[in-house]
């Protein structure tokens, strides 16, 4: 049989890679991001409750309502939006597949995505699956900004799309006001889509604030904004996320999400509900119980010869190594960390669809224990 790749040359993903050598090695894994605490025990013991309480069948496809309705309350009280749950939101088993489906609902064959590198890695393969163009757009260390007459240059009359996220991953950059104000200008100058991947939404940190697309009228009728109650909840495992956007949008994102999975994990929608309501406190708390980490992993790191600007968002620290093995590319430089240190990181490069030559830059997710997070930094200062 002739078998033909919808994405030829597409590895396994660098994530997998890099937590399989972790665990081959018994290293330290500061690579995939994860939390190696616990999670909330009363958000466990939620989840426990709703399967005992018999919630253990299909819940509606766009998700268990009081879920929703706790991710309205977000957004109109941090953003000043009114968000009408039934119509508007939809709870997706993470964001990978919000993203997808987003994608897939509205890019057509031919159509241009504008996606800034270095990038999460499942936007471009979307892009491609739906039969469109990825355009990647380069930004440049240390400062990651968005150059916007770069963008305004490479918008074609096929543009149909540009990706945002912030905070960023890998970074830990975030986009200000003025940057969603040239955004604006752009997409109603050219009639695109944006797609707002979100999922750093609450771990920002040094009093900054975080802005949605949601936050911007403009934006209301033209953006899909994808979250992930996994980062906020340190459930990773529990693949819960959500997406939102238009009445309009949404129906189309709908029809395509209804037939990739239907609906979501039942108990854990009904936990996640239910904790929202009990425990305001867990999200008022989230970016100073990650400040707190990422200043303990960078004061640490301080007695070594890696350099870095602090993350301003995210749980990822990103580091320049080029004082330590400047002969190394990143991924090199990662398995001589992982084999030689024990610690196990993610090379910037993959994040690129062309790395600069002389990248130096690794990623360490600090969404670990004090314990792990000395341990590592006692280690890299070696
Ligand atoms: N988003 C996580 C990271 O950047 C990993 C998620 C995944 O494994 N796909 O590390």
């Amino acid at each position: 049989m002739q078998l033909s790749s919808k994405l030829p040359n597409q590895g396994i993903t660098i994530f997998s890679t890099m937590s399989a050598l972790a665990q081959r090695l018994n290293a330290l894994n500061l690579s995939q991001g994860f939390p190696d605490f616990p999670a909330p025990p009363d958000l466990v013991e939620a989840l426990c409750e709703a399967t005992r309480n018999g919630h253990n069948q299909y819940v509606a496809g766009d998700g268990w309502l009081a879920l929703r309705e706790q991710v309205a309350l977000q957004f109109q009280q941090r953003d000043q939006v009114t968000l009408d749950p039934l119509n508007e939101i939809t709870i997706t088993p993470g964001a990978t597949i919000g993203l997808f489906a987003a994608i897939q609902a509205t890019i057509h064959t031919g159509d241009e995505v504008i996606i800034f590198d270095p990038s999460y890695d499942s936007y471009d393969p979307a892009v491609r699956v739906a039969g469109g163009v990825p355009v990647h757009i380069a930004l440049d260390a240390p400062a990651f900004k968005v150059d916007w007459d770069k963008v305004a240059a490479q918008i074609s009359p096929r543009t149909r799309m540009i990706i945002v996220n912030t905070p960023h991953n890998p970074t830990g950059t975030i986009w200000s006001y003025q940057d969603w104000q040239q955004l604006i200008a752009l997409v109603e100058q050219h009639d695109l889509l944006v797609l707002s991947d979100e999922v750093y939404e609450h771990l920002i940190f040094d009093g900054a604030k975080h802005w949605s697309a949601l936050h911007f009228p403009a934006l209301r009728e033209r953006s899909f904004v994808v979250g992930s109650f996994g980062k906020t909840f340190h459930v990773t495992g529990w693949k819960t996320g959500y997406c939102v956007a238009s009445a309009a949008l949404m129906q189309l994102f709908r029809q395509i999400y209804q037939y990739a999975n239907f609906c979501g994990n039942t108990p854990a929608q009904i936990a996640l509900a239910q904790y929202m309501q009990q425990h305001p406190e867990h999200i008022e708390g989230l970016a100073d119980f990650y400040q707190n980490k990422r200043d303990l992993f960078n004061a640490a790191l301080q007695n070594s010869d890696f350099q870095f600007t602090p993350a301003q968002g995210t749980y990822f620290q990103t580091v320049d190594y080029s004082h330590i093995r400047p002969d190394l590319n990143d991924l090199e430089m990662c398995h001589v960390l992982a084999q030689e240190k024990g610690v196990v990181a993610i090379p910037i490069s993959v994040f690129y669809q062309h790395a600069p030559a002389h990248l130096r830059l690794i990623r360490f997710c600090f969404a670990k224990t004090e314990q792990t997070l000395e341990l590592a930094a006692q280690r890299l200062g070696e």
